[in-house]
């Protein structure tokens, strides 16, 4: 990105960092991560600016919730007494392990990792952006550990298929196959689904319900704290579309998704190196 577009661009996520402060009550940010590393494709983010987002949050005074914890806030209609934040990671990348765990650690900061059990010690051989390398994914092992430490796991298919294209008896195997997993090998409930590729239907909604999920993600967004909300249509935030602490912190308010959406809806494409639909991987 050139200097004066970045300039630009620093400039706007300012604005729209002041506009979220004034305007919008206090919501709990859903943060959506998928690979730690330096590739610069188009779900990775660097290690360093990992730890930048780790930083800022901690010096702004972010307390990190589970899921669990956030569905309680929603449900009862109960705003926050304070700035929460959830950070969630898709995937289960080994690089969650090594580069983000410590960090998270670091910190002490609570996260859910979202995981295929299909691909658990192998590496993402599942259909994806040309940018993504085939990266290895968490062993068994290292999920128990991160497990016990108190990171949760929750659901995120089996062979990371798309989910609307398969037949519903696959659909469903999909669901309870991989909850009864995790289950299994962490000793802790699921309650929590992720749709891979943010590919979701109707049907697959009530799928995830029937199974026995609490919950499910379905596209990027920002879900409000509100007992209206769809629980199997919960929106996070993408941060592998920030190309700056800035857009980070517009992010976090809830201002930046809009900013891109009247941009894709105006069609401007010069700001294309932000769109969305890349977060679908
Ligand atoms: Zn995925």
């Amino acid at each position: 990105m050139g200097r004066g577009l970045m300039k630009t661009k620093r400039f706007l996520s300012a604005l729209l960092i002041i506009w979220g402060r004034l305007c919008f009550k206090r919501r709990i940010p859903i943060l959506l991560y998928h690979s730690v590393d330096d590739s610069g494709s188009v779900i990775s983010i660097s290690p360093e600016d990992f730890k930048a987002h780790l930083r800022y949050l901690t010096r702004e005074g972010y307390e990190t919730i589970s899921l669990n914890d956030y569905l309680e806030y929603l449900l009862t209609d109960r705003k926050p007494s304070k700035k929460m934040v959830v950070i969630t990671f898709d995937d289960g990348f080994k690089n969650n392990y090594t580069e983000a765990f410590p960090v998270l650690k670091n910190y002490r900061f609570a996260a859910t990792i979202f995981i295929s059990t299909d691909h658990i010690g192998k590496t993402c051989s599942w259909e994806r952006d040309k940018s993504i390398p085939e990266l290895p994914i968490l062993t068994w092992d290292e999920i128990e550990k991160m497990s016990d430490y108190g990171i949760n796991f929750e659901s995120h298919a089996c062979g990371h298929r798309y989910l609307s294209k398969l037949s519903e008896s696959e659909a469903r195997n999909e669901l309870m196959r991989s909850k009864s997993t995790i289950e299994k090998r962490t000793g802790r409930q699921v309650g929590f689904f992720c749709h891979p590729y943010g590919d979701w239907s109707e049907q697959t909604k009530l799928l995830a319900k029937e199974c026995g999920y609490k919950g499910a993600f379905t596209r990027p967004g920002f879900s409000s704290v509100s007992s209206k909300e769809d629980l199997y249509d919960l929106r996070r935030i993408g941060t592998a579309q920030f190309s700056c602490l800035e857009d980070f912190k517009a992010g976090l308010l809830g201002t930046y998704d809009w900013y891109v959406n009247v941009k894709e809806f105006l069609g401007v494409r010069r700001f294309r190196d932000l769109g969305i639909e890349e977060l679908r991987n």
